[in-house]
């Protein structure tokens, strides 16, 4: 045991040594053994280009935004680009930084990669530590590629790689330490609560905290009620945790075109002791099939609520006219208005059978009344 500390050590040294290139490079995760835990980095010799990941890997308008938005510096990341995960609720092919080892993914038909169930297993058993209870969900991922911007010319595409893993349930959500330690930060702009655990070398990083139960210093054991999800630092409550090999105060910069932090994966799944179960995550097969089901279901739904409108509106109009013809029968009837004698006059002279107008012709003819047009 001792030993493996002292191994341990020398190459946490080793880690330090090594160029911010190499720490980015994938760790070798130590395979499972039924001995505790110890973090065995092995560095990886410092080369000039940066390899492509195995795996898949496509082209798409992200990489060419990557490329050449003006606010990334580092042009070469790659990345899985055709991963499905779900994303705050939010389905869609995200990227992935390539520091996402390719054994987090899994490949469906299509060939589309979704986040392999182990991760989904951890991720899962992140969220009941954090919470206490079976209560939120998995927002982003680590290394999944999320924040959006625009270049100016209309085009928009992701900008910032994930540092950790995002967790939502409510404002003000109970949060437990996930593995215990000592706290290292309490509080910041960003809400960070840090906890440093000796025994992994390892420091788990929770951002957005509000009420922080603890201070620099506390020794916290694992499961402990630190601090309320929040939104200190952020636009909106949840808990991101983000794990970072070594003593660490904070978290750096939190999204840039390279992680900085590392992939908690293999760590938590040791520490928390996590089985790999049958869960079936989210393919992109699976995600059609559930898109058609909800689509369908909205026309349906859109349909019913039309044909609704439609027969309360032809009820309306029933019960108007009825009304109507009710009310126009019991007004009382109309007096027709009193209409004008009118009487045509033959006004020629002697029309009168009496001959051709020279007889009887009367001295004074009769007053004659006009046949008027009603008003219009
Ligand atoms: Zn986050």
């Amino acid at each position: 045991m001792k030993s493996k500390l002292t191994s341990a050590l020398i190459l946490a040294a080793l880690i330090a040594a090594v160029s911010a290139f190499a720490r980015a490079q994938e760790r070798v995760i130590p395979t499972p053994s039924p001995e505790p835990f110890v973090p065995t980095p092995t560095p990886s010799p410092v080369v000039e280009a940066t390899p492509e990941p195995e795996g898949p890997q496509t082209v798409t308008e992200y990489r060419w935004f990557i490329n050449s938005y003006k606010n990334i510096r580092t042009v070469k990341a790659s990345y899985y680009d055709n991963v499905f995960a779900v994303n705050h609720g939010e389905y869609g092919l995200t990227p992935f930084a390539a520091d996402v080892p390719a054994e987090y993914f899994i490949e469906d038909e299509q060939g589309y990669l979704a986040p392999a169930p182990i991760v989904l297993d951890v991720t899962n058993a992140m969220r009941l530590r954090l919470y206490g209870e079976d209560k939120g969900e998995l927002g982003l991922l680590y290394g999944q590629f999320c924040e959006r911007a625009s270049d100016g010319k209309g085009k928009t595409g992701f900008t910032g790689i994930h540092e950790g893993i995002d967790f939502l349930n409510a404002p003000g959500a109970k949060l437990h330490t996930i593995i215990d330690g000592v706290v290292t930060r309490a509080g910041d702009s960003n809400g960070t609560v840090a906890v440093y655990n000796e025994f992994y070398d390892v420091t788990v990083l929770y951002l957005h905290c509000e009420n922080i139960q603890v201070r620099k210093g506390d020794v916290l054991a694992a499961g402990v009620y630190f601090a309320d999800e929040g939104s200190v630092g952020s636009g909106s409550s949840y808990a991101h945790v983000e794990m970072r090999w070594g003593r660490h105060t904070s978290s750096n910069a939190y999204r840039n075109a390279i992680v900085e932090s590392d992939c908690p994966y293999e760590l938590m799944r040791v520490a928390l002791s996590v089985e790999a179960s049958d869960v079936q995550p989210m393919t992109y097969a699976a995600f059609v099939e559930a898109e058609t089901a909800r689509l369908a279901a909205e026309a349906e739904a859109e349909r019913l609520r039309l044909e609704a409108e439609a027969e309360a509106e032809r009820m309306r109009l029933e019960a108007e006219a009825k009304a109507k013809a009710e009310a126009e029968a019991a007004a009382a009837t109309p007096t027709p208005e009193p209409t004008p004698e009118v009487k045509l006059v033959d006004t020629l002279p002697g029309s009168n059978d009496s001959g051709y107008g020279f007889a009887e012709q009367s001295p004074t003819p009769a007053p004659t009344v006009e046949a008027t047009l009603p008003p219009g």
